[in-house]
């Protein structure tokens, strides 16, 4: 079982010696700024190095809204962030659900997604495949609940996207976890990327607010049966830097083994 953490940047590889981690997610720039990526010096160490690399895309990242000036430079965001994880040998880019403005527009907001990956395809695609994440708040989110995720995956399964479950997410954003995979499967038919992290939040509080496993409100033995059912590659994106995340690794891999 590959298992590992979201990591500074600065030195992702340090970053999993540190934590005993085999994977490394991390951002290629500032997660609150609409930027390109920049060329990383270690790009050739990442990709010989035999940890698995993931990307997270900038949170301001929604293609799904119907506003043109955050759908528009999204898509090309996404885009080139994309590229940039191809530059590093990641496996995947992580990109949140987004979301609409009002109820009445979730309709537009799945066809814009299924824009965004037509828009994709005829510039030769994604070159990293493109991991669509469950979010925790919003009473408009594409893939909070999972009656939405249904209908995004109706839009843009032919683009055969992939899947990251967190879990977090999932029980703040008020989804049983302990049906949650089966559930997922049906639908998107694969999880690629386990984000596992505690909430600090009740089960559909709609906050997002990670937390080590075993110190917030989620039955760490459910995050485990999750990854366990999920059988999918791991991060914790939890707090309390090298410490807090190792101690998480270590919990994991005493349970579901190395
Ligand atoms: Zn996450």
């Amino acid at each position: 079982m590959r298992i590992g953490a979201h990591v500074d940047s600065t030195d992702p590889l340090g970053a999993a010696t540190a934590r005993d981690a085999d994977t490394v997610q991390f951002f290629l720039t500032d997660p609150q700024a609409w930027k390109d990526p920049a060329p990383r010096d270690d790009a050739e160490a990442l990709r010989a190095s035999g940890v698995d690399v993931y990307i997270h895309a900038p949170y301001r990242i929604n293609v799904a809204t119907l506003n043109n000036r955050i759908r528009i430079p999204s898509r090309k965001l996404l885009m080139t962030h994309a590229a940039g994880a191809a530059a590093v040998g990641a496996k995947g880019i992580i990109v949140h659900g987004g979301h609409v403005e009002k109820v009445e527009d979730i309709a537009t907001g799945f066809d814009n997604w299924r824009k965004a990956f037509e828009y994709a395809a005829k510039a030769g695609g994604f070159a990293t495949p493109v991991l669509i994440e469950n979010t925790a708040g919003g009473d408009n989110a594409c893939a909070r609940r999972f009656d939405a995720l249904a209908r995004l995956w109706d839009a843009i399964g032919e683009y055969e996207p992939g899947f990251c479950l967190d879990t977090c997410h999932a029980h703040a954003g008020g989804e049983d976890l302990l049906t949650a995979v089966d559930r997922i499967k049906a639908i998107t038919g694969r999880i690629d990327l386990i984000h596992a992290n505690d909430s600090k939040d009740d089960f559909d509080s709609g906050r997002d607010r990670h937390d080590n496993l075993g110190s917030g409100r989620i039955d760490p033995e459910l995050v485990v049966a999750v990854v366990r059912a999920a059988g999918a590659p791991v991060v914790v994106e939890t707090p309390g830097g090298v410490e807090g995340q190792a101690a998480d690794i270590t919990f994991l891999r005493d349970r579901v083994g190395r």
